[in-house]
């Protein structure tokens, strides 16, 4: 007699996920954090660090967003094939913290930037009452290719650059450090109100930069700054020319080897 086991099937990377905000708090005059959770956040399971999620937001005009059912394929094929004019609005924002609950769900911290310009996620963000719900596109296996902070095995220092928009993803990146690593940290913000306690196990030297208080931008402050000797790995996000300018300053005129720098933009002017 033979007998068989039958393979686990494939968990999807990414899925849709429909969350309730569980509640909502305000963590300085730039910054508002939204819970979200409820029945739908079941399966839901990220890699920390800098991991990001999709939002589904409804169009101006819409008061429901427009999102793909279930069926075939991957969540994105099947949004991409919704008609483009009334599909869901998508927009990344990046996991703060999450927590499994007992009833099997999950809370999923997410930290906005109320920027004066609005925009579907910071309009919607502004609005967002406990009992609103949102679809996002979320992460159900912890390796996933939104994880984006990857260090080498032979770093031996980390430098991290981010601005308010980076800041949640940079505070779990700090978290998520090996005891004793040295890292040197760049953190802009609007407000001195915007700063945040951090918590890391790592030898971090941090440094806000708050621009109310007239601070240099980023780029300005690494150039001027004395790095540490060995072999860096370096994490850079946030506003697109910020960026561009301390991967220039970094892998031009430091000399680092280009593929030891992540850099995302999270966001253009
Ligand atoms: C991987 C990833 C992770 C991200 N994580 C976060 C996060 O955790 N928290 C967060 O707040 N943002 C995060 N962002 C940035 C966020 O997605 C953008 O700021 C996004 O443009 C906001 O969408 P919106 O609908 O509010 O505005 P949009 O419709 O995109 O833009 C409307 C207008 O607002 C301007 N604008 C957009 N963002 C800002 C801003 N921050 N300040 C000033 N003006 C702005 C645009 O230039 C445009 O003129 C992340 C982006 C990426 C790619």
């Amino acid at each position: 007699m033979t007998s068989t086991t039958a393979a686990a099937p494939e968990v999807a990377p990414f899925q849709l996920f429909d969350l309730t905000v569980v509640r909502t708090r305000r963590l300085g005059p730039s910054i508002l954090r939204i819970t979200l959770g409820g029945p739908g956040s079941g399966g839901f399971r990220g890699g920390g660090r800098d991991q990001s999620l999709s939002l589904l937001l409804p169009r101006p005009g819409q008061r429901e967003a427009v999102v793909p059912a279930a069926g075939g394929g991957t969540w994105h094929e099947r949004w991409r094939a919704l008609p483009e004019d009334v599909r869901a609005v998508l927009r990344s924002y990046a996991v703060r913290a999450e927590r499994p609950r007992p009833d099997g769900s999950t809370e999923v911290d997410v930290d906005f930037v109320l920027h004066g310009d609005g925009g579907p996620a910071s309009r919607w963000a502004r609005a967002a009452a406990p009992g609103d719900r949102i679809t996002v596109a979320g992460p159900a296996v912890a390796d996933n290719t939104a994880v984006r902070f990857r260090p080498p095995a032979d770093t031996d220092w980390v430098l991290i650059r981010a601005d308010e928009t980076a800041l949640s993803a940079a505070a779990a990146v700090l978290e998520w450090l090996p005891a004793g690593l040295q890292a040197r940290v760049w953190l802009e913000v609007p407000c001195t109100e915007d700063r945040q306690a951090l918590n890391t196990a790592a030898k971090a030297r941090i440094r806000w930069l708050v621009r109310n208080e007239g601070a240099a931008c980023g780029v300005e402050a690494v150039r001027a700054a004395e790095l540490p000797a060995g072999t860096p790995y370096v994490w850079i996000a946030g506003e697109a020319s910020g960026v561009r300018a301390l991967r220039h300053h970094l892998v031009q005129e430091r000399g680092f080897a280009p593929e030891r720098v992540t850099s995302t933009t999270y966001w253009t002017r």
